[in-house]
């Protein structure tokens, strides 16, 4: 049995951390908020469970199968459908009066070209511009899911599997610096471990490996880079995007789902809109559009006022970020277990995985977990 401390309670921290309790390991969690969940999961407020922006649950991946495997009751969810999703300037993808047109696109999400504008849109709402063909394919066949208890319920069960087996996640303590011993914590308190598992997003296992091994760091997790998003979360008494799942300005990288049309048993009125603009500033990946952070959030207002207009009379409750990580990448791919002989993995939705977004970093959280005799010396 080893004592297995791990950095970060995300999705990949959590997932780490279910593993290797199940494998028999001594495990506490340590966390820098005062939340769990890191940024998938949602916080209610006035009625909706406002998330960090859209967020789809892949169906067969591995936080869906997670979740499914750690308590009785399926997570409750609905499905976006393409007959109510609309791309901008050549309307829906699945149109209910042009049979011709549902063909085409069918045909065209089938060939998965990426240059074709259905599946640049389709590629766009199911992964935020990651081109990942089983995500298209999933949004395609009706396998891609907003969750009904929103992402706070999937990261609920997540942290009552760990309460239950005792596994203690200790929030608002931030890891300063990595030992030989283990960590030492910024109330300047040190906790021993055997193995440390890093999943506190890459700049954040970056920031720790550089200051104690600066020369591999720079080798293993060289030129890190990454995609930005702005977002809008609105809680609304009107049916601002008029009944449509979805709309997608794939020009602009821009989209907006509303949860209540999607699952209406949500609310019996008004609507949940999530809105997200990716990329476009200086330091994303691709080509800037935006001076600031602030602009490109100004743009996705200008872009809801066209596309779901009066919704500022409307509205309950909100939540606006500038600026939040999407897709965080190096040069190289990285490898979990790269610092491993010195009893330390890496996990979260950076690491080299099958899988993107929130089914890489429960993927690779939960290798990680299985794995802990790996990194043990
Ligand atoms: C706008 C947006 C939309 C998205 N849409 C989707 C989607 O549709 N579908 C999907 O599957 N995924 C989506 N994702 C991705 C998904 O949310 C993430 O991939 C996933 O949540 C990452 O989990 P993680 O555990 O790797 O990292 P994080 O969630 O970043 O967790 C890292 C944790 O480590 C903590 N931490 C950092 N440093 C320290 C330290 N020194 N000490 C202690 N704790 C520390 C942080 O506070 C945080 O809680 C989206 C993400 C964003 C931002």
């Amino acid at each position: 049995m080893a004592r297995v401390l791990v950095v970060g309670a995300g999705l990949a921290g959590l997932s780490a951390a279910i593993d290797a309790s199940a494998n028999g390991h001594h495990v506490v969690v340590l966390e820098r908020t005062k939340t769990v969940g890191g940024k998938g999961t949602s916080q209610n407020k006035e009625g909706f469970s406002l998330t960090f922006g859209p967020h789809l649950v892949h169906k067969k991946g591995p936080l869906w199968q997670l979740c499914r495997r750690l308590s009785k009751r399926k997570p409750a969810s609905a499905t976006i459908r393409l007959d109510k999703t609309e791309i901008l300037g050549s309307g829906m993808i699945r149109p209910k009066d042009n049979i011709s047109k549902v063909i085409e696109n069918k045909k065209a999400l089938k060939s998965k070209d990426i240059a074709h504008p259905v599946v640049k849109a389709a590629s766009f709402l199911s992964s935020w511009n990651s081109n990942n063909m089983s995500r298209i394919e999933a949004l395609s066949k009706s396998k891609l899911l907003v969750s009904n208890e929103g992402w706070i319920g999937l990261v609920g069960r997540l942290a009552a599997a760990l309460d239950e087996i005792g596994v203690l996640i200790e929030c608002g303590v931030k890891v300063d610096s990595l030992h030989d011993y283990g960590v030492k914590l910024n109330n300047g308190k040190k906790v021993e471990a055997d193995v440390v598992i890093l999943a506190c997003g890459l700049n954040g296992a970056r920031k720790l490996l550089t200051d104690i091994y600066p020369n591999r760091t720079d080798e293993v997790l060289a030129n890190p880079s990454r995609t930005t998003a702005s977002i809008i979360e609105l809680g609304l008494t009107s049916k601002s995007l008029r009944g449509r799942h979805a709309i997608i300005d794939t020009e602009n990288n821009t989209a907006a789902i509303d949860y209540v049309a999607i699952q209406p048993r949500l609310s019996a009125h008004g609507s949940h809109i999530s809105a997200i603009t990716v990329g476009g500033l200086s330091g994303d990946v691709g080509e800037t559009k935006f001076d600031s952070s602030e602009q490109r959030l100004q743009y996705l207002e200008n872009f809801l006022d066209s596309q779901a207009g009066g919704w500022r009379d409307h509205v309950v409750t909100d939540l606006r970020q500038e600026k939040i990580t999407i897709h965080e990448y190096c040069e190289k791919e990285i490898d979990s277990f790269a610092f491993s002989d010195v009893g330390i993995i890496l996990a979260g939705s950076w690491v080299k995985s099958d899988y993107i977004l929130a089914d890489a970093a429960v993927h690779s959280g939960r290798t990680a977990g299985q794995n802990i005799g790996k990194a043990q010396h």
